[in-house]
């Protein structure tokens, strides 16, 4: 029996059971041991994937250690993003301040990797002691000629979103700095798309064969020169909502940009996010056209491998927790195409439209949870004997030790899931991870099926000489 903190019960809701009164959007519950990452984590993950900026974190050294090279973003150029720069913050710069320490390293820095840019992340400790980065970036901009930005995401003062915020104040004191000059009036930035194994480069490619030219993917893959000339694009595409609707938001009031929510997981979201944007620019039917013929042909050799999948994949249940909850929408359509139904779904910094939304798409007896944490998880997915476990990095740990299949939809992952193409690749991870016969070994399936620890001896033996059929037939190879 696992119970819930009676402080966290209006942040879980089961559909038919309970009256919808969800609360969302707050700090994390001292004690919970909550699944969110700290509000300095929230701001690296949102630039860490701009390539040639310098990302340094002004700090201990834990808080860099902690978010070095931490998404699996690619680059099709330099790599400086990959490195963890920290002032390593010591007892005597906590007691007589860190200023002086950060001006020099970044000079240094600076002179070394000769970067376009320059981030300085401001932890809990900083918060604490009040070091002047602002002064420091200004006189180091001055001085090199180049962006210096302050990051104010002090760890401690409030949520991962707060975290986004800061990133994204960082980077709009960016945009509007550069020329705009020959962007076609049919162009948009891509918001809250981080290039994981490449998506960026294979969504680019869609927009760029129905006509539309991309001024800048914010950040995936991103270069300090296009950040700097977003204002110059028609349309913001914000697949990342979490993270950049308020980016979109801000450039929306200050250069007039309308801006669009899309997803690019799932053959569903995917397809709209290219019909909206063709539906943007409806005074250009040819856009409209391309978009069709692309979708068509894309799904012409897709849906077929699919419904294969389906035969054996229909029934299954699955549980999401998530960064942001509109992820959790795609996640759910795309896996309704092959019949598996969601049981547990939730996301870290979801707001009271999109749980309205996502009660909407569950069917009755799901579990929706805000701002879990591994207690919360472990119950619900036992509860409702769940196949596989959709998250991200800290969500591994604790599905294999239910034993459970797991699927990483975050940034650890070295495969594309997004577009088309990510479909495939998804569905067929969710296939593997499933129907993996490693799973009916695992303690709790091996009581309920009768497994006893000698079966898990044949099975080790079928990895060795005196493999046959006849001295197990347990692991499915014969
Ligand atoms: S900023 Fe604070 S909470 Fe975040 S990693 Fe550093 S010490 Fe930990």
């Amino acid at each position: 029996m696992i119970k819930v903190l009676e402080e966290r019960k209006n942040q879980i809701y089961t559909k038919g059971k309970d009256t919808f009164d969800f609360a969302c959007d707050k700090h994390s519950v001292a004690g919970s041991v909550s699944q969110r990452a700290c509000v300095f984590c929230g701001s690296r993950v949102v630039l860490y994937p701009i390539a040639d900026a310098l990302h340094i974190v002004h700090g201990p050294v834990g808080c860099a250690a902690y978010t070095w090279d931490i998404r699996g973003s690619l680059s099709s150029g330099p790599e400086l993003h990959r490195l963890s720069f920290s002032t390593d913050l010591r007892e005597n710069d906590i007691v007589f301040g860190g200023e002086k320490k950060l001006y020099s390293i970044l000079n240094e820095l600076i002179d070394k990797y000769k970067p376009k840019g320059v981030f300085v992340y401001a932890t809990c400790i900083i918060g604490i002691i009040g070091d002047d980065i602002d002064a420091v970036c200004r006189k180091l901009e001055k001085e090199k000629n180049i962006p210096v930005l302050s990051v104010h995401s002090e760890g401690f003062k409030g949520t991962k979103k707060d975290g986004y915020r800061a990133a994204c104040d960082a980077l709009l004191k960016l945009i509007g700095t550069g020329s705009t000059d020959n962007i076609s009036r049919f162009s948009i930035n891509i918001l809250g798309e981080f290039n994981l194994a490449g998506e960026a480069w294979m969504i680019k490619e869609y927009y760029r064969k129905i006509g539309i030219e991309v001024v800048s993917v914010m950040t995936g893959d991103g270069r300090i020169e296009d950040i700097k000339k977003a204002h110059g694009a028609s349309l913001n595409v914000v697949q990342c909502s979490g993270s950049m609707t308020g980016l979109a938001k801000s450039m929306k009031e200050k250069y007039g940009i309308p801006y669009i929510r899309v997803s690019y997981f799932g053959i569903e979201d995917m397809s709209k996010a290219l019909y909206d944007v063709a539906d943007h620019f409806s005074d250009n039917p040819e856009i409209l056209k391309k978009a069709k013929d692309l979708v068509t042909n894309e799904l012409s050799s897709l849906l077929p491998v699919l419904q294969k999948y389906r035969k054996t994949l229909s029934g299954k249940k699955a549980a999401i927790y998530v960064g942001g909850a509109f992820k959790a929408f795609s996640l759910i359509r795309a896996l309704k195409i092959v019949g598996i139904d969601v049981c547990v779904a939730g996301s870290q910094t979801g707001t009271k439209d999109d749980y309205a939304l996502l009660k909407d798409m569950c069917d009755e007896g799901t579990v929706i949870l805000d701002d879990s944490n591994p207690l919360e998880l472990s119950k619900y997915v036992l509860e409702k004997n769940i196949d596989l476990f959709i998250g991200g990095v800290k969500e591994r740990p604790l599905a294999y030790k239910l034993g459970i299949g797991f699927c990483d939809h975050n940034h650890e992952r070295k495969i594309s899931l997004a577009g088309y193409e990510g479909m495939l690749n998804f569905i067929r991870e969710v296939h593997a991870s499933i129907m993996s016969p490693v799973w009916k070994f695992a303690p709790r399936n091996s009581a309920s099926r009768g497994n006893t620890s000698s079966d898990a001896i044949q099975t080790s033996k079928c990895a060795g000489a005196d493999c046959s059929p006849e001295a197990c037939s347990s692991c499915g190879k014969f």
